[in-house]
């Protein structure tokens, strides 16, 4: 039996760069910090342990999907997917760059949320900066997107809808 060569950690987390978040299709699920950590083994057993973003949300299961088969395709002998709750996912996680790469995308970036509890719906009083001006006359008009993790809101400054990543 020909034993293939050992996968590093950082060529793992290089593949797993090149899955989308199902949610938001610019930036990886590197880049939004669901990747909490990888583990190879002597035999190229693969442990990835992700944290998810919004539990509940049906994307969740399709991305870990994805998450197996790439790395089976790339030289694993095995897969092992861990979810990790604690610490739970912050949007504090998020870089400058990949904030960027959201109001990009016409999405707004969620906001830094230093109290501990974050609302699951975004109240109609929050003021959130439009991705397209940058203005703050925005209003909510429906709690759920294009998904159940992101809200729809309107800008009444530059009159164009942009949906807001929920953060919780
Ligand atoms: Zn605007």
């Amino acid at each position: 039996m020909v034993k293939s060569t050992r996968l590093s950690e950082g060529s793992v987390m290089e593949l797993l760069e090149l899955i989308p978040d199902p949610d938001i299709p610019v930036v990886s699920i590197v880049e939004l910090g669901i990747v909490r950590g990888v583990a190879v083994d002597e035999n190229n057993k693969v442990t990835v342990t992700i944290t998810p973003t919004y539990s509940g949300c049906p994307a969740m299961t399709v991305f870990k999907e994805d998450i197996r088969e790439l790395l089976l395709k790339n030289g694993a002998e095995d897969v092992e997917i861990k979810i990790a709750h604690s610490p739970t996912w912050s949007t504090d996680w998020l870089s400058e760059s990949t904030r960027e790469k959201l109001r990009a995308y016409g999405i707004a970036p969620p906001e830094s949320n230093s109290s501990d509890s974050v609302p699951l719906f975004s109240s109609s009083k929050q003021k959130i900066k439009c991705p397209h001006c940058g203005n703050t006359n925005s209003r909510l008009t429906s709690q759920f997107g294009s998904t159940p993790c992101k809200s729809l809101w309107y800008c009444d400054s530059c009159l164009q809808p942009f949906e807001y990543f929920k953060c919780y």
